[in-house]
């Protein structure tokens, strides 16, 4: 076969919640759209802010659109770059240049721009991932030539076990990946566990005399409840690289834009985002939707309505205890990971759909015997799929 078999591979086998996507529009057409409750995927479901359309319609009235939808430079418009790197000195703290911020496509064209440009092909480099994690990591370590290696999260509240972590290092481990808040989990890794974690980074960094470097992995940042604070990940350790997206912080999914932010604390910054650009360049993401940058740059500091994601959390965490599941209370993103009432998720998931409730079985995302609940939809479908809830749990004798 003249063709990529590995590619072939990821292109004919979809993912699983591809695959419960379609079958929930198929149902839907059969039994009505309000009596499936889909909660397969991620897709946000509160609106972008104001701010974005206007951002639009003020760009498309007063720009030309030979500027508007031309090419920007490879790594981004220098004035966008300028106005994220603004932002992050603002917030966090981290004195960065424009010079050390790439524009992409989202936080999937960031984390692959990433692992390609720390991964050496052929030098059998791995990167851990911290169950449970987002199934495309796989891919991308792979696509970059590196090998994925699993670490277990610790029991219940599906923090970093530390010393498990520890245990997966050694002389082959090129990079790191930490998303906070998760998905699958909604866990947002504490201070104490980032601090932790960094230290055994410094020291076996040292131990191997070679960079172990950093990936935060931040789509869900803007989306957390009570006031909590994610660590940003820059100001523990220095060898770190931020996959940053608007997807889900302004619910721009569809538009693909998001960046990379390189430390500029870390050894050989400069070079380190040339090899950025050159992985940019190589896998052919360079110069992000050109309207969009612009559109960031406009709307640095909106928000969305996150209270309405933290209602949604609310509802479901509170029924679903009280009907006897169990699971981790998120303070983050918009997912609930339920433990399956049987050790079989994907039994489970079969006796749920009977019930009309779609839920991911999460045996891909690393913990077997759980599924993810995604609750970014309107706040009836949850109503309405609470008595198929407890009918499920019923059926089980809880
Ligand atoms: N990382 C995680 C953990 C995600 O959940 C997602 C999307 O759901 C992505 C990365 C990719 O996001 P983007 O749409 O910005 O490419």
């Amino acid at each position: 076969m003249g063709y990529n078999q590995n590619m072939f591979g990821l292109g004919s086998k979809r993912s699983i919640i591809r695959e419960i996507f379609e079958y929930s529009k198929s149902r839907a057409a059969e039994i009505g759209a309000e009596n499936v409750y889909d909660f397969s995927l991620g897709n946000p479901s509160v609106p972008a802010p104001a701010e974005v359309n206007e951002a639009i319609r003020e760009l498309l009235d007063t720009q030309s659109s030979v500027t508007l939808h031309g090419y920007t430079s490879a790594q981004g418009d220098a004035g966008v770059r300028q106005a994220i790197a603004d932002r992050i000195q603002a917030r966090f703290g981290v004195d960065i240049s424009p010079n050390l911020i790439y524009m992409t496509c989202g936080a999937a064209a960031s984390l692959s721009i990433c692992l390609k440009a720390v991964i050496e092909e052929g030098a059998g480099d791995e990167c851990i991932v911290f169950a449970p994690f987002f199934t495309e990591y796989r891919v991308f370590i792979q696509n970059a030539g590196g090998t994925p290696v699993v670490s277990k999260p610790l029991p219940k509240t599906f923090q970093i076990d530390v010393a498990d972590f520890e245990s997966r290092i050694n002389e082959h481990t090129k990079a790191v990946i930490v998303n906070s808040p998760n998905n699958p989990s909604g866990v947002v890794y504490s201070e104490e566990t980032v601090k932790a974690l960094c230290e055994v980074l410094k020291r076996k960094s040292a131990e191997y005399g070679r960079v172990i470097y950093l990936i935060a992995d931040e789509p869900y940042r803007e989306l957390v409840y009570s006031g909590i604070e994610v660590p940003y990940l820059m100001n523990y350790y220095d060898n770190t690289l931020v996959c940053y997206s608007y997807s889900k912080s302004l619910s721009l999914p569809g538009e693909r834009i998001g960046y990379i932010a390189v430390s500029p604390k870390m050894e050989e910054c400069t070079n380190i985002y040339l090899t950025v650009c050159g992985a940019g360049r190589s896998l052919g993401y360079v110069c992000a939707p050109s309207l969009f940058q612009q559109v960031i740059a406009r709307c640095i500091d909106a928000k969305v309505n996150v209270e309405a994601y933290r209602e949604n959390r609310d509802l479901l965490y509170d029924n679903l205890t009280a009907y006897g599941y169990e699971c981790v209370k998120p303070d983050g993103a918009f997912y609930l990971f339920v433990k399956a009432l049987e050790d079989d998720a994907y039994k489970f998931f079969e006796k749920a759909k009977a019930h009309e409730i779609l839920v991911v079985p999460c045996d891909d995302f690393g913990v077997e015997g759980y599924v993810r609940i995604a609750y970014c939809t309107d706040k009836a479908r949850i109503l309405g799929s609470l008595p198929a809830f407890e009918a499920l749990a019923k059926e089980y004798g809880i």
